[in-house]
């Protein structure tokens, strides 16, 4: 078997909804990181990968929720990756 089948990864696209994160130059950074989310999530689902993503839409996630979806999406287990994506502001950490 391909060991790649056996990877599974759980994507978070950053902030969302009412937490838009940073902002700047027209960019708001909810924005890009469910585009970041949704390429990468194709991306690894093209390579075969089980994936993924802890919001598809514009929604707002308490930290609690955020975790818990990423512990429910295959299980609190040592084989399962999770990409955080972040886009920070220049100068200081927004997230
Ligand atoms: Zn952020």
């Amino acid at each position: 078997m391909d060991e790649r089948a056996s990877k599974r990864v759980v994507i978070d696209a950053g902030h969302g909804g009412n937490d838009p994160g940073a902002s700047g130059n027209g960019i708001i950074e909810k924005e890009y990181t469910l585009k970041i989310s949704e390429y990468i999530y194709n991306r690894l689902k093209e390579l075969g990968l089980d994936v993924k993503m802890t919001r598809t839409t514009d929604e707002t996630l308490s930290p609690t929720e955020r975790v818990n979806r990423v512990l429910n999406a295959f299980g609190n287990d040592s084989d399962v990756l999770v990409i955080s994506n972040h886009i920070n502001a220049g100068g200081r950490e927004i997230c």
